[in-house]
């Protein structure tokens, strides 16, 4: 008798708090998702409106008190008309049986099928205007998408209801405009369970109120999310509390919220035990941490081993049981990368899953060092020789492919790293933070993030790395002859696949002298080309790119001839490379025939600071390393003369 007043007493709270207009603050910012409409989505539906706010009302008592998979929900969808043509029907995406539409308490027609839901407004909406909708809906699917159940079992230890959507499953448990480019500019979610479960979600705990057997918990996003990152999990959880202080102003204190099976609680507080120094690493590298709340909701069975729901991942189980280190920081660097700034389609997932995953060696390489980074990425590489696909990393027909999205996609930015230096990489990811926080960005955005801070255009590495598939396949001779005391090393290098015509990338040569060696970087950009270089010792070996920086299949073969590059046509002095440069830079110059050569530097007054080359010197393509290392930061001038040539270029040193 008790249990079924309760039930009615339910039934009519519930149907009250569903039927009244909930008169919650709705945070507007001052932001215009104006950015959608040049996404290309996979949804058929028209986007004409721009999304300010859902309210999801989600009463999951019946679900976890008696493993009745069918709930009853109401969603609140404010929304801003944003085409300049006026507008009469409102699409959303929907899996879910629809029991009314309402504006302002009136009732207004509707279709739904095909997993688009129709609504005919009641009357035209013209550019900026709001529409308000509440729609009452129920999820009478009894499968596991989108929205999830399990029962009491060996590996659930309690029911355990959950929402899992990425990509697009969003729109089987609540209504919604199912596109990533599409974000709510704030977000609340109601959850009515059984009053011993906790519910947990994106953003703050608003209120937690019990009602006879049922608690009714409200958490409010304040920050823009997009549908796959709205997130519930419900089960009877414990909680424990981590306190993380922002290294930046106002050095706020950031609750992490850990919610995990009472039996796992010990193993989670040591298995979370990093999280706060991943914070740390994440907030230096990558700028403030941009959420009010972050937190771990554990669970099993699950389909991935984690994933990034805006301020509170879900991840497995087992993370807890394995230590699983290296997710726990992937997830939280989606935070920034996923979170804050959203991949604006499906097809640019690796601004996401690359971008995580190069995360992961960051932490590496702040917590173990340098070398433990660098292993992790020839690991990542070695995955992807073996299992890479043969697609590009933009637009893969498989979104979450390991060796694409994810491992190519960080050995990608490895590469960026490597070719922009460690000062202008992490300069470009806060540039492209500071344009995109908060908001959706392509990959055309960030290749335009990239060339901007370079101040170089840098559409060569994202068509050669991005927007083609696979790698360069390069075959390497070098040969060494004696001029007197001199040494003169002659590095031929050739490209062979057949996929793309030249892959533009400096290469590092380490050549080895019997007691010492030295790296010099050279900016190979023909498909054939040697270089050549004097040193005063007997060279061992040359090691082509010795640090595995780029992702390649490279070989020697002796039986090249390292002079087949052609005997350049013309007097040249190329701008030196890098530049501006930080201590050490190369200097290409050619010479049609055998020519007296003399190189020298210059200061901007005109004196003479070094002399780089003065001697006879053979036909050929010539490098040579300028170290600058004793020089102090400025313009400088190099010049070369012959008997029949004179050539000044500038070059910029940044200490
Ligand atoms: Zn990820």
């Amino acid at each position: 008798m008790k249990l079924k007043l309760t039930f009615s007493l339910i039934f009519i709270y519930t149907h009250i708090v569903l039927s009244q207009n909930f008169e919650n603050p709705i945070t507007y910012e001052c932001k215009n998702d104006l950015r959608f409409l040049k996404s290309s989505s996979s949804n058929t539906i028209t986007h004409d409106f721009d999304i300010l706010y859902y309210e999801i009302i989600v009463n999951w008592y019946n679900v976890l008190k008696s493993s009745d998979r069918i709930y009853p929900g109401k969603v609140r969808v404010v929304a801003r008309v944003d085409t300049l043509i006026s507008t009469n029907q409102f699409y959303l995406n929907s899996y879910l049986t629809i029991d009314s539409v309402k504006k302002s308490n009136n009732q207004l027609n509707f279709t739904n099928s095909n997993g688009v839901l129709t609504i005919n407004l009641d009357r035209t909406y013209s550019q900026n205007e709001i529409i308000d909708l509440e729609i009452y809906f129920r999820r009478t699917r009894t499968d596991n998408r989108g929205f999830y159940y399990y029962p009491k079992s060996s590996q659930t230890l309690e029911n355990l209801a959950y929402t899992m959507t990425e990509p697009s499953d969003a729109r089987y448990w609540f209504p919604c405009y199912d596109d990533p480019s599409n974000k709510a500019d704030s977000m609340r979610l109601i959850i009515f369970v059984p009053k011993d479960f906790v519910a947990t979600g994106n953003g703050l705990l608003e209120r937690k109120y019990t009602i006879g057997d049922t608690t009714i918990f409200v958490w409010f996003e304040r920050h823009p999310i997009t549908t796959y990152l709205i997130a519930i999990t419900a089960s009877k959880y414990s909680m424990f509390v981590q306190n993380y202080t922002s290294k930046y102003p106002p050095f706020e204190t950031i609750e992490i919220q850990n919610y995990q099976w009472q039996a796992d609680s010990l193993r989670s507080v040591y298995v979370m035990r990093n999280t706060g120094l991943m914070m740390e690493c994440f907030e230096i590298y990558y700028g403030k941490y941009p959420f009010d709340k972050y937190g771990h909701s554990a669970v099993s069975p699950f389909i991935y081993g984690g994933m990034e729901h805006q301020t509170i991942s879900t991840i497995h189980r087992n993370w807890l049981t394995s230590d699983g280190q290296y997710g726990i920081a992937h997830e939280l660097a989606h935070q920034w990368w996923g979170d804050l700034v959203t991949c604006e389609t499906w097809k640019d997932i690796w601004l996401n899953e690359g971008f995580a995953t190069f995360s992961e060696d960051l932490y590496k390489e702040f917590t173990q060092g340098k070398s433990a980074y660098f292993s992790s990425m020839n690991a990542r590489a070695n995955y992807y020789y073996n299992y890479n696909p043969g697609y590009a990393i933009y637009n893969p027909p498989q979104l979450f492919n390991g060796a694409i999205s994810y491992y190519k996609g960080a050995l990608v930015l490895n590469m960026l790293r490597y070719v922009l230096g460690d000062s202008l990489f992490f300069q470009t990811l806060m540039n492209y933070r500071n344009q995109f926080s908060y908001s959706t960005a392509t990959t055309e955005d960030f290749k335009n993030i990239v060339s901007q801070t370079a101040g170089e255009d840098f559409s060569y590495f994202f068509n050669q790395w991005v927007y083609q598939p696979d790698h360069p396949v390069y075959i390497y001779n070098w040969k060494v002859t004696q001029n007197q005391n001199k040494y003169n090393l002659t590095f031929y290098l050739k490209q062979t696949q057949t996929h793309y015509s030249v892959y533009k990338m400096p290469v590092e040569l380490k050549i080895q002298f019997p007691s010492s060696d030295t790296t010099v970087r050279v900016w190979n950009n023909q498909r054939e080309q040697s270089f050549t270089f004097e040193f005063n010792d007997t060279i061992n070996s040359v090691i082509f790119d010795p640090q595995n920086y780029i992702l390649k299949q490279a070989s020697r073969d002796i039986s090249l001839d390292v002079f087949q590059d052609n005997i350049p046509q013309k007097f040249e002095l190329l701008q030196n490379y890098p530049n501006p440069f930080n201590s050490q830079t190369t200097i290409r110059f050619s010479l049609p025939g055998k020519d007296f050569v003399s190189i020298k530097l210059f200061d901007l007054n005109g004196n003479e600071i070094k002399t780089l080359v003065n001697g006879e010197l053979n036909s050929g393509n010539y490098s040579i390393t300028l170290d600058a290392s004793q020089l102090s930061s400025g313009v400088y001038f190099y010049t070369m003369k012959t008997n029949s040539f004179k050539s000044t270029k500038k070059l910029v040193l940044i200490k």
